[in-house]
């Protein structure tokens, strides 16, 4: 079994979605977290949570690397996951996060970029988790990271998720300190400082995820990302650490499954 801990379902052409499921399901992956990018993708999320139990756990948010919502959004928004906390359904708080890339990149072509708005975004959903007890799947890369936890330990977050982390050892440090979770990417399979990663962060502390459709390269290149391949990831992290992979799988699952209580 396997859990694919971070997918865009709804990055998928529609009508591939539930076939993508069914594979994924009967080639054994357990269950995957269906990250929301907006509020469109939010109820597009619950409605394949609502349709697959306990193998669909939706993550509802505004993904960071976009412009942040305005205030009146951010509070319908709010209100919205409320609500669903108010019904009892399961969810996570996510994506939510730091707009690394957006901000580098308007950094190297010399234009200003005020990353206050986007802070302050990222602190009511932090905010809003503390408030419901929810996991927090976040993006937040490199320095980012430090920003994030900066504000996750002021809110005395419990379960925080760096997805797709990338960081120094010392975030690394962080991050396990806190007793929050990272996942790696297939691009384990070939990314010299993921792989470093992969040998180096404590089991306890890691997932498996696809991040899809984002596409990969070396093996993967030109393929379809699919929650399939986090299986992959787990039985790359034991070949690096040089475990049996059954039980870096066995591990890498129960992080999942008590991280996002399927
Ligand atoms: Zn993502």
């Amino acid at each position: 079994m396997a859990y694919d801990a971070h997918l865009h379902l709804d990055g998928y052409p529609e009508a591939r979605r539930d076939a993508l499921l069914g594979e994924a399901f009967a080639g054994g992956v357990a269950g995957v977290v269906a990250v929301s990018m907006d509020v469109a993708s939010c109820e597009v999320n619950r409605a394949w949570a609502r349709r697959y139990p306990g193998r669909v756990m939706p993550a509802y948010g505004h993904h960071p690397e976009q412009p942040p919502l305005g205030e009146a959004a951010l509070a319908a928004l709010c209100d919205w996951i409320r609500a669903r906390a108010a019904d009892g359904e399961p969810f996570a708080v996510g994506e939510v996060g730091l707009p690394y890339y957006t901000r580098t990149e308007a950094e190297a072509k010399g234009e200003p970029f005020d990353e206050t708005p986007y802070a302050r975004q990222l602190d009511r959903f932090v905010a809003l988790a503390a408030e419901l007890d929810r996991p927090i799947a976040l993006h937040a890369v490199y320095e980012d990271a430090g920003k994030a936890l900066d504000l996750l330990e002021r809110r005395g977050i419990r379960r925080a998720h760096f997805h797709w982390f990338k960081g120094d050892s010392r975030t690394v440090d962080r991050i396990v300190a806190n007793g929050y979770c990272l996942s790696l990417t297939p691009d384990v399979r070939y990314e010299p400082e993921i792989r470093a990663l992969a040998a180096a962060v404590p089991l306890e502390r890691l997932m498996a995820e696809t991040d899809g459709p984002w596409p990969f390269e070396g093996p993967y290149a030109g393929r379809e990302t699919h929650p399939l391949m986090a299986a992959d990831v787990a039985a790359e992290i034991a070949r690096l650490r040089g475990l049996a992979p059954e039980a870096v799988a066995r591990i890498l699952d129960a992080n999942t499954r008590s991280f996002y209580g399927f």
